[in-house]
């Protein structure tokens, strides 16, 4: 058995063949009295080679990576592999039961609260055993995300870039791998509380993803994520395959579109458009007020729309979009 404060497994990470079990939570509360709160976890092994950990679910409403890690499951053959895959299809897996971004639990958003910790609550807690328990035997982490319920997302993929030459130069090329359309880079920020700087830290190469969104399935968006995970399995060795990288476009985010009061957004913009500074975003729409002229938005730099709020209805301050500009990271 392994375990992290409250956090405990009984599942044999070294055993041959395909395993399933759950990590468990020890916790009591007014719902749970006393209970054991299960997170599911699959190992894949077969000889000696690397382990790669494969996470989804850090946010509850984020669903094609979810998906991706089940289908892959059942779809990758035993014999192919060489190593070891860790999947966590439901990392916060209390959020995934309760379809939110946050676990009910604590409120917490997991993806603030790494590198986890025993005493600091269930999120923390569970962050904190996948921390030390299980990135401690991994050569490769990828993250998968979507937009959840309040946005959606350009297909990409996602890098922090660390300071450290060989964990940006894995980084850089398991983007390639993935394959995403886009792949939108960020310098790495330790003390932000994510899981890819938490795993970065540790020296471990990381790659984080975003697919779809909405809090919906896009069966487009799922075909991407479980294209580029298998490509990615190819790339660090675990399974054989038979893949090429097919690049991506590199990406940093240029500037945000905001809302400058609330009302009905009519976007005047798709997802992965290229858009120009100065050109017409979209117009707000005064709730109450008809006779009253939309507002009409302007974008105020160039760049791929990355990501756009998905309700029609925003508050003052809600992010419409976010433009991102080529970089060669
Ligand atoms: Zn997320």
């Amino acid at each position: 058995m392994i375990s992290f404060g409250p956090v405990h497994c009984t599942l044999d990470f070294e055993a041959e063949g395909v395993h399933a079990g759950n990590i468990y939570l020890d916790h009591s509360d007014d719902r749970h009295a006393a209970s054991l709160v299960p997170v599911p976890v699959v190992v894949l092994r077969r000889g000696e080679g690397p382990t790669v950990l494969v996470t989804a679910g850090i946010h509850g409403d984020e669903y094609e990576g979810q998906i991706a890690l089940r289908r892959l499951v059942h779809e990758l053959p035993l014999a192919e592999l060489t190593g070891r895959i860790i999947l966590l299809p439901a990392f916060n897996a209390p959020a995934v039961r309760n379809a939110t971004r946050c676990s009910p639990l604590d409120g917490a958003n997991m993806n603030r609260a790494f590198p986890g910790a025993a005493d600091r609550g269930p999120t923390a807690a569970i962050a904190g055993f996948v921390m030390e328990r299980l990135v401690t035997m991994a050569d490769f982490v990828m993250d998968f995300h979507s937009g959840g319920s309040t946005g959606l997302y350009a297909d990409q993929g996602f890098l922090s870039l660390p300071e450290d030459p060989r964990l940006r130069a894995k980084g850089v090329e398991a983007a390639a791998w993935l394959g995403a359309p886009v792949t939108v880079t960020i310098p790495v920020d330790s003390a932000y509380g994510d899981f890819d700087g938490a795993v970065l830290a540790r020296g471990v190469p990381f790659l984080s993803s975003e697919f779809g969104g909405g809090a919906m399935i896009s069966p487009v968006s799922l075909g991407r994520a479980l294209a580029g995970l298998r490509r990615i399995l190819h790339w660090t060795g675990v399974w054989r395959g038979d893949c090429e990288a097919p690049g991506t476009r590199y990406v940093a985010p240029a500037g945000r579109l905001i809302a400058p009061r609330a009302g009905l957004f009519e976007p005047g913009f798709d997802l992965g458009q290229d858009v120009l500074a100065g050109q017409f975003a979209g117009r707000l729409h005064d709730l109450d007020e008809p006779l009253r002229a939309p507002l009409e938005l302007t974008f105020g730099v160039s760049g791929i729309i990355v990501n756009r709020y998905r309700a029609g209805l925003v508050p003052a301050g809600a992010i419409l979009a976010t433009m991102a500009g080529t970089v060669e990271p």
